[in-house]
């Protein structure tokens, strides 16, 4: 087998400039030609994961199948490449030192000084091959985090830096993306900050081979040239990235660009075959021209911020295209629910979504949604602590269990019935401690969950520390709220739903986390079909009114 070659992709001028689009896009276009490809992130901040971290500050925390708790850039990874990303793909400073910091102690330099530069540096360098070396992968990505010049991201720079003179260039390329920005006041585009972080990049040892250039207006042949010249790259290689309005656009803007050819000449690889996209331009397709429309209500907490939802976002997106039905989301505040205001917020909807979400803040007002889409027949999605929440309000007003709850809630209510795993009753650590990851779910046959996966056996994604109560199984069951899905090994409750209902469904697990383009997540396409049913009937309803 060739060698595997390496992609860094670092950024400036600006952050959010959507490195990871650009690098899951770059990645779909070389797999496209056939190129077994991969993803990487490396993270400058010092947190060991992204699991302690609360939403407002990087977005949604993703889950691998491997049970990593990353950055959400590896959930646009794995929804282009429709690949499994690991641990191994996301990588942050905190992971780097603790591990560093191990091997000292451990005895392992041998009485030498530990410092950033060799130790530092290799470890990086060492987690950045670990992909390519393991996976036999005939191109690694690695995108860095942050933006040139920021200290906290010197040493990725400098790992990429050595690694770039020890593997020699044919072998790895440096795609540095940068913003063009336009003053209006001037009518113009301007190079300037590009040339300034480009020289930054230089400053630390490191010369762009590739610029993608983010911008709001079309490069002309002159700034590309201005760019080309003032920051030492070929014409072909400067790549315009014009804003698009949807990000699975991206991949063809830089197949027109040509930045897949670029790349591949630029590592000596042949780039004779076109890239296949036919699947990908499919989905496109019925993405753009949706025959139906419905509206979804994404009741959370931490709604302000698009991020933090970002995979079920992603994932309405896929089913939609897959039921050729434009998803319209509403976000919904769910501490902005009350009793007097749940019918103006939700009643207009085809659907409801409750998120899930930690902690006390904002549940009742989840609790009222859920009431609200059982009482009227609305169809009803909960995830994780939206499942929690169904359970709470079924036990409630069904089952009439005054204050009923979950112990992460209320520690002293009478109806603990959502309650602490018994194996976490011993941990205190927050960091990686939750159950993550990929377990198995055996379904009942007759029900919602069958009909929507089409199997008895399923493995999907978890980020909880609470369970359904089995205590409480017997009395919610009789009452009709069925437990459909069930860990075959501890019994866990993983699926419920009301049979009497038209689609009332609640999971464990985060089904948001496996959608991808080319694989639509079954229950996010089922309960988008249940939305359109509801808003064809609900028009037939007034049509005959
Ligand atoms: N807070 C709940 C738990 O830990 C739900 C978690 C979630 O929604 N991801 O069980």
């Amino acid at each position: 087998m060739a060698e595997t070659k390496y992609i860094f992709v670092t950024g400036g001028v600006s952050s959010s400039l959507g490195k990871g689009i650009i690098a899951a896009s770059l990645a779909k276009l070389l797999q496209a030609r056939g190129y077994k490809t991969t993803i990487q992130k490396l993270d400058p901040y010092i947190n060991v994961d992204p699991g302690t971290l609360n939403p407002y500050e990087h977005g949604e925390c993703y889950v691998t199948e491997d049970g990593a708790e990353t950055d959400l850039d590896l959930g646009h990874y794995e929804r282009f490449l429709n690949v499994n990303t690991s641990q191994a793909n996301n990588v942050t400073t905190g992971r780097i030192y603790q591990s560093v910091i191990e091997k000292e102690r451990r005895g392992e330099f041998l009485g030498k000084t530990v410092q950033v530069i060799p130790h530092i540096t290799n470890e990086i360098k060492e987690r950045i091959q670990l992909l390519g070396k393991n996976h036999d992968y005939d191109i690694v990505i690695t995108e860095i985090g942050g933006t040139v010049g920021d200290i906290e991201s010197l040493p990725y720079i400098e790992s990429v830096r050595q690694l770039k003179w020890e593997l020699g260039d044919d072998n790895a390329l440096i795609i540095h993306l940068t913003l063009v920005p336009y003053l209006a006041a001037a009518g113009e585009l301007k190079t300037k900050p590009t040339q300034h972080s480009v020289k930054t990049l230089m400053e630390s040892g490191l010369r762009a081979d590739v610029l993608v250039c983010r911008t709001e207006h079309e490069l002309s042949d002159d700034i590309r040239r201005k760019l080309a010249l003032f920051c030492n790259v070929k014409l072909e290689a400067v790549i315009q990235s014009i804003d698009a309005s949807t990000i699975y656009d991206v991949p063809n803007m830089m197949l027109e660009e040509g930045l897949d050819t670029v790349t591949l000449k630029k590592l000596n690889l042949p780039n004779d075959t076109a890239p296949d996209l036919t699947q990908w331009n499919e989905f496109l397709k019925r993405h753009k021209n949706p025959k139906h429309e419905v509206k979804i209500g994404l009741v959370g907490k931490y709604v302000e911020l698009q991020d933090s939802y970002k995979s079920i976002l992603e994932a309405f997106i896929h089913a939609g295209a897959a039921n050729e039905v434009k998803v319209n989301i509403e976000s919904i505040h769910s501490e902005f629910i009350t009793d007097s205001t749940i019918k103006n917020k939700v009643a207009h909807l085809d659907g409801i979504l409750v998120a899930p979400g930690f902690g006390e803040r904002g549940i009742e007002g989840k609790i009222d949604a859920v009431r609200f889409a059982r009482e009227n027949d609305l169809p009803f999605l909960g995830i994780c602590l939206g499942m929690q929440m169904a359970v709470i309000e079924f036990a409630r007003n069904v089952l009439q269990l005054k204050n009923a709850n979950s112990t992460e809630m209320d520690l002293t209510t009478p109806h603990p019935v959502i309650d602490l795993m018994e194996e976490q009753k011993e941990i205190t650590h927050l960091g990686g401690t939750m159950r993550l990851g990929s377990w198995e779910c055996k379904i009942e046959d007759n029900s919602i969950a069958k009909e929507v996966y089409g199997t008895n056996q399923i493995f999907e994604r978890h980020r909880h520390r609470y369970e359904y109560n089995n205590q409480y199984a017997s009395q919610l069951e009789s009452q009709g709220l069925r437990s459909t899905g069930i860990n075959p090994k501890t019994g866990l409750v993983e699926i419920v739903e009301i049979p009497e209902h038209p689609w009332f469904v609640g999971v464990q697990y985060h089904p948001e986390y496996k959608s991808t383009v080319a694989n639509p997540h079954p229950l996010f396409k089922a309960f988008i079909k249940a939305a359109k049913e509801y808003s064809q009937k609900k028009k037939g309803a007034s049509l005959a009114r």
